[in-house]
């Protein structure tokens, strides 16, 4: 199939933007959740996953022949909404996180589950494959991230509570 060459061409370029991008957001992220410890940590982690998620992917980008050199960001209104959802304002910072990490797994997921299937369309079974591992390890962040929205979505509401309740004193 040469057309899925092409487009499976196209889209692993732009998972490779879509990890860059999600390098900043993280980064961004962990340095203003001092008061979340767990979930900073499991950032922490996913930070370094998502550096070896970009390496993975360049190396398939070389073994296909693509250059990384000018790749350019593919998801750019995606950063745009990330920024207005940053809560710096609203000092909800950390719900604005859990929110906007949980929809870039989303898409993550969604980005190799389809690159998967196009590269095994394609007959590249060894790309299929690695998209279906970074989808696995997108799956799981996700899930975590679903498995503690109850304990960080009390924990911010009780914050705001006890610091109304000293400011009103
Ligand atoms: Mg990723
Ligand atoms: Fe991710």
């Amino acid at each position: 199939m040469p057309d899925a060459k092409k487009y499976v061409d196209q889209w692993l370029r732009d998972a490779h933007a879509m990890e860059k991008q999600a390098e900043t957001i993280l980064q961004g992220q962990i340095d203003r959740l001092e008061h979340y410890p767990e979930l900073s940590e499991r950032m922490k982690a996913h930070l370094k996953e998502t550096e070896s998620q970009r390496e993975r992917l360049e190396a398939c980008l070389e073994r296909r022949g693509i250059s990384t050199s000018g790749i350019k960001d593919a998801s750019a209104q995606f950063t745009a909404m990330m920024q207005n959802l940053s809560g710096v304002f609203a000092g909800d910072e950390v719900v604005k996180a859990l929110l906007a990490s949980y929809a870039f797994e989303s898409m993550e997921i969604a980005s190799y589950r389809i690159l998967s299937e196009a590269a095994a369309a394609e007959g590249d079974h060894e790309t299929a494959d690695l998209c279906k591992e970074l989808c696995k390890e997108e799956e799981a962040m996700a899930d975590w991230l679903k498995e503690h929205t109850h304990n960080i979505t009390t924990a911010f509401l009780g914050r705001v509570e006890s610091e109304d309740a000293v400011a009103k004193r």
